[in-house]
C-alpha cells in the first residue's frame, strides 16, 4: 500500500496564496509517488481565504479545510490540523510559500532513512530579512535558549516532517499554552535539522508584530522552564544578603552621630529599587499562576466552526 502524507497548512488572510501553493505542492509531491492530503486550517481570516480553499476543494478531492471559530494563532491552528491528520508522515508548512515545496523530497528522503522528525532552520544568509528582523530573530532565540530548558536552532521554523509516531505523542499533550517549535524539540525521537533559504512572501503581509513575537518568546520560556522563578529566588537572596551587609553601616552612622540628616538620596534610591524588584518578581510568579489558572479551566485549545473532513 502507498504511504500517505498529510500536509498541514495554517492560513490567516492568505486568499491570494492558496491556489498557487496548491499548484506548487501538487507539482512537488506527485513526482514522489506518495498518497497525500492537504489540510488547510483557516485561522479566523478576515479575507476570503476560506472561499479560496473551498474552491480548490471542489476541484481537488485531496484538499480539506478546517475553519476555526476565530483567530486562535498559528500554533493553535497547527494543533487543529495535526489532530485531524492521519497520514504516515505529517508535514507542516506556511501558506505564504516562504517554506519552499522543492525541499519536500529531501525531507521525505530523510524520513525513509529512519528519522522521525526532520525540521528546517533558516540558513545564516537570509537575504530577504531586514537588519532589524535578523536582530529581533537572533535575540528571540537567544532569550528562549538561555531561559528555558530546550535548545532551539537560530531561525528554526515550523516547516517540518514528523512521523506518525511523533504526532500520536503530540496529540496526547493537552497544554493550554502551545509553543510548537519547543514541543517538537521536547518530545525527542530521532531528529534532524536541514537549513533552508526562505523565499519572499508570495503575497500579503506577515502577521507577526514585535508585540506578538515578544508574547511568543515569553510563552516559549514559561512553557518550558521554571528557571525564571529560580532567577527570582536568586535575586531575592542576593539583595537580602546585600541588605545584611548594609545594616551595620546604618547602625554605625546612627550611633556614631555621623549621618543623621543626609542619606535621603540613598534611602529613596533603595526604596525605589527594591519596590521595582519586588514587582518584577511578583510579576514572574503571577504569570506562572496565571498559566495554572488557564490550564485548570480545561478550555479547548481551539474551536472548529466547519470542516469537510469526515471523522
Ligand atoms: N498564521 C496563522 N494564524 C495567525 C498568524 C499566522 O495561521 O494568527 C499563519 C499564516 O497564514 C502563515 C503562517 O502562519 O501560513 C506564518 O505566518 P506569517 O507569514 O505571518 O509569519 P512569518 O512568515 O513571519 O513567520
Ligand atoms: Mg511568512
Amino acid at each position: 500500500m502507498k504511504k500517505k502524507l498529510s500536509i498541514v497548512i495554517p492560513a490567516y488572510n492568505e486568499e491570494k496564496n492558496i491556489a498557487h501553493l496548491i499548484a506548487e505542492l501538487s507539482k512537488s509531491i506527485s513526482s514522489t509517488g506518495y498518497d497525500y492530503e492537504l489540510i488547510f486550517i483557516n485561522d479566523g481570516s478576515r479575507d476570503n481565504t476560506l472561499q479560496a480553499i473551498q474552491q480548490q476543494a471542489d476541484i481537488y478531492p485531496h484538499v480539506y479545510y478546517i475553519e476555526l471559530s476565530k483567530n486562535f494563532g498559528k500554533d493553535y491552528a497547527l494543533k487543529a490540523g495535526i489532530d485531524a491528520a492521519n497520514g504516515d508522515a505529517i508535514i507542516t508548512m506556511d501558506a505564504d510559500l516562504q517554506h519552499p515545496p522543492h525541499l519536500l523530497p529531501e525531507l521525505l528522503k530523510n524520513w525513509e532513512e529512519g528519522f522521525d522528525i526532520i525540521y528546517t532552520y533558516r540558513a545564516e544568509s537570509n537575504r530577504h530579512a531586514s537588519a532589524y528582523q535578523r536582530f529581533a530573530s537572533k535575540l528571540f532565540y537567544k532569550i528562549v535558549n538561555t531561559l528555558s530548558d530546550i535548545k532551539l536552532e537560530n531561525g528554526i521554523s515550523d516547516f517540518r516532517l514528523m512521523d506518525k509516531r511523533v504526532v500520536d505523542e503530540l496529540k496526547q499533550i493537552n497544554e493550554y499554552e502551545i509553543f510548537f517549535r519547543g514541543m517538537v524539540k521536547w518530545v525527542g525521537f530521532k531528529q534532524k535539522g536541514i537549513p533552508y533559504t526562505p523565499a519572499e512572501r508570495h503575497t500579503g503581509e506577515a502577521s507577526y508584530s514585535f508585540f506578538r513575537l515578544f508574547k511568543l518568546a515569553v510563552g516559549g520560556i514559561m512553557a518550558f522552564s521554571v528557571r525564571p522563578l529560580y532567577i527570582a529566588t536568586g535575586l531575592g537572596l542576593f539583595f537580602s544578603f546585600a541588605a545584611i551587609l548594609y545594616i551595620p553601616y546604618v547602625l554605625i552612622s546612627y550611633f556614631g552621630d555621623y549621618d543623621k540628616v543626609s542619606g535621603w538620596a540613598s534611602l529613596i534610591a533603595t526604596v525605589a529599587f527594591f519596590g521595582g524588584l519586588q514587582l518584577l518578581v511578583l510579576g514572574i510568579i503571577g504569570s506562572y499562576l496565571g498559566k495554572i489558572f488557564m490550564q485548570t479551566k480545561q478550555r479547548p485549545t481551539y474551536i472548529i466552526r466547519s470542516t469537510n473532513l469526515q471523522k
